[in-house]
């Protein structure tokens, strides 16, 4: 049995995450290989709360450059989340998992709205809660909605799960001299102007002392090494 670091987790997964290969919409796939993950770590007790993004499908801010109302783009946007959130709980329970999918914007035939004693009550059961819609605002992102359900909900960490195992002092797409950070402080990612997540999101996760572990999802086993307190991706505390 290992040792679990932390007992309730904030997953955050990106729409783009869910494309797997594709270039648009969602690779079932990629799906299935999260869900497998993803009950791994149930099983050994930990609590899993997660946060899908929608950019695989529809971004405001894209719909705005091409002319879009802004406003009417989020909530195409928001959506988008909602649409993520269903595939990614058909994949967990086809895997097994009992789940719930909680909306910002409530779409009672499909989901429940958000209700933050319930969503605790059903990971106290230890049903995973998918939390679609985003914040339910426009102008917001899902990370922004992250941080806030995980500071709600009193989640120990947020992960945030992505294609690359960290954060760099470059781009290591483009800089091969980039070099990883293990431990990173919120004050230091600010003053070296490192992205981790929007402003927005990152300075309530900071105000609120909620650390922040940007790791690998897509590499199997990964998720159970960042519970185990494995020193993989880099924490930002
Ligand atoms: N969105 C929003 N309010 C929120 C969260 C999301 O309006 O609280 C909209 C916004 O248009 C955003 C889109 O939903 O571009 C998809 O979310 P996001 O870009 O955060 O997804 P990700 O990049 O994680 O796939």
């Amino acid at each position: 049995m290992y040792p679990m670091k932390y007992k309730r987790i904030l997953l955050k997964l990106s729409g783009e995450a869910l494309m797997g290969n594709r270039q648009y919409g969602i690779d079932p796939e990629r799906l299935s290989e999260y869900a497998k993950d993803i009950k791994e770590i149930t099983e050994l007790g930990v609590q899993v709360a997660i946060v899908i993004g929608g950019g695989n499908i529809f971004r405001g801010v894209a719909g705005a450059m091409n002319g879009m109302d802004r406003v009417q783009g989020d909530h195409m946007g928001m959506l988008a989340t909602v649409i993520n959130g269903l595939a990614l709980q058909n994949a967990l329970e086809d895997a097994g998992i009992k789940t719930r999918l909680q909306t910002a914007i409530k779409i009672n035939e499909v989901a429940e709205p958000f209700i933050r004693r319930k969503a605790m009550s059903h990971l106290n059961k230890g049903r995973v809660v998918i939390f679609g819609g985003g914040t339910g605002n426009p102008y917001f992102t899902t990370d922004s909605a992250a941080v806030l359900r995980a500071i709600e909900i009193e989640a120990d960490v947020i992960l945030k799960g992505t294609r690359v195992d960290g954060i760099y002092t470059a781009d290591p797409e483009k800089d091969t001299n980039a070099v990883k950070f293990d431990n990173i402080s919120f004050k230091d990612v600010l003053s070296k102007g490192l992205k981790v997540m929007d402003t927005t999101a990152f300075t309530l996760s900071q105000e609120n002392n909620l650390p922040i572990i940007v790791f690998d999802m897509n590499k199997k086993g990964n998720l159970l090494k960042v519970v185990t307190g494995e020193n993989i991706g880099t924490k930002v505390k």
